[in-house]
């Protein structure tokens, strides 16, 4: 695969696809990670004579808005504010910004730029060829530039335009495609997690969090590559409960409890489920809490968090452990009473010694970040659901492949 380095851009139109999907509080970016990830490639890209266009999403879409909804939704995901934190770390001389992601005037932006100088386009989210890939889209943004890069992790398990069209197009033009520093780096550390050598064992992966239907379809991939499964957050329950656990109140994916029986009895004692619970009386505006002496929780009650017996016990399966992959909190962290169970577990993950270790998730991240240890991990991946499908895929992602020769 071709990386930046591979390229010859000096005087060419470079068109960078990034992740700046950056998490914001109205105006205000609460965190640009994703950006000064994103400024090896690009400063690399300047110091050799390219001109350099960026393009990425921002924000979550959501489909059937009215035409007032979309308005709303556009203004809030403005790219604009990127832009603007992209001139602090550049120099406001050397970034403008397209207020359009295509069209006539965002191709007067691309002819004025010149070479050393940075032209960010206005969100691709709101381009309805986007998401389907749609190929008139996906050749106007090709025909943007000499070379395409991806530097967008975050977005390579999706085969949009801007992610999988655009390099499609220009490869048939015989143009230049490759990854840029950043993809580089996520596919040297998750690749690590995908092809699994003896040196890498016992191997270890821990998944919580929320999003279980996402999430669930990785267990297959990961018990061919695991040694153990330590499953703990919202996850745990919909084990539980098809093991004929009580659950009480807690979130459960009834369609995936087949599956999840299924899992779990061809892991053969490999999926480590918690044993016991620290629990409130509703999600919202709890007012009893407790924690269950065993797996099952109190009818009408709901689980927040692992107890101490399962911190113990997960703290144990870690031990010696050679890699580990974490994807997803132990409870509700954000909440100090719930914290406890995922900043045990991410401790005793970064207390391994020799070992390789791995967050991919937002928001694990973010609570390793909140708890000091976020330095101690080998690798914080930039994209959750990138990683998971990576390791689901084993290792193929369609906006990786495509760049492939
Ligand atoms: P990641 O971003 O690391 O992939 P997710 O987005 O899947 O993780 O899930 C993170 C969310 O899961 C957090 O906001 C956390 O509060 C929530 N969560 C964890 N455990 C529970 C639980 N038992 N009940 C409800 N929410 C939970
Ligand atoms: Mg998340």
């Amino acid at each position: 695969m071709k990386t930046i380095k591979d390229l010859n851009v000096k005087g060419k139109r470079v068109l960078v696809r990034v992740d700046f999907n950056v998490p914001r509080k109205g105006e205000t970016i609460t965190d640009d990670n994703r950006i000064v990830s994103a400024l090896p490639t690009i400063k690399y890209l300047l110091d050799k004579g390219a001109a350099v266009i960026l393009f990425s999403h921002l924000g979550k879409i959501k489909h059937k808005l009215t035409a007032e909804e979309v308005d709303a939704a556009k203004k809030k995901n403005n790219m604009v504010v990127v832009s603007k934190r992209l001139s602090e770390l550049l120099g406001a001389d050397k970034v403008s910004f397209s207020p359009d992601s295509s069209g006539e005037s965002a191709r007067k932006f691309v002819e004025m730029l010149q070479p050393g100088e940075v032209l960010l386009l206005q969100n691709t989210r709101y381009e309805k060829g986007e998401e389907k890939n749609d190929l008139s889209l996906a050749t106007e943004w090709a025909s943007y530039a000499d070379a395409f890069v991806m530097d967008a992790f975050g977005s390579a398990h999706r085969a949009h335009a801007s992610t999988y069209g655009v390099p499609e197009v220009l490869k048939a033009q015989g143009k230049d495609v490759a990854v840029g520093f950043l993809v580089e780096k996520e596919i040297d550390a998750l690749s690590r997690c995908v092809d699994v050598t003896d040196n890498n064992r016992p191997y270890v992966a821990i998944l919580g969090g929320f999003k279980v239907s996402d999430k669930i379809k990785v267990i297959e991939s990961l018990l061919k590559k695991c040694d153990k499964i330590l499953i703990g957050g919202a996850m745990a329950y919909t084990f539980q409960k098809a093991l004929g656990v009580e659950v009480g109140i807690s979130p459960v994916e009834v369609d995936q409890l087949d599956y999840a029986k299924k899992c779990y009895e061809q892991a053969k004692g490999r999926i480590v489920l918690p044993i016991d619970s620290v629990y409130t009386d509703k999600f919202e505006g709890w007012t009893e809490k407790g924690v269950s002496e065993t797996a099952s929780i109190p009818v009408g009650y709901e689980g927040m968090d692992i107890g101490l017996k399962t911190q113990a016990l997960f703290t144990k399966e870690l031990a010696g452990a050679k890699m580990v992959f974490w994807n997803g909190p132990m409870g509700v962290f954000e909440q100090t009473e719930f914290a406890a169970g995922t900043k045990a577990v991410a401790q005793a993950i970064v207390e391994l010694e020799g070992a390789f270790t791995v967050i991919g998730g937002g928001d694990s991240a973010a609570a390793a970040a909140e708890f000091g240890f976020k330095d101690k991990f080998s690798h914080v991946s930039t994209g959750g659901g990138a990683s998971l499908e990576m390791i689901e895929n084993d290792g193929h992602l369609p906006g990786i492949d495509i760049i492939k020769e």
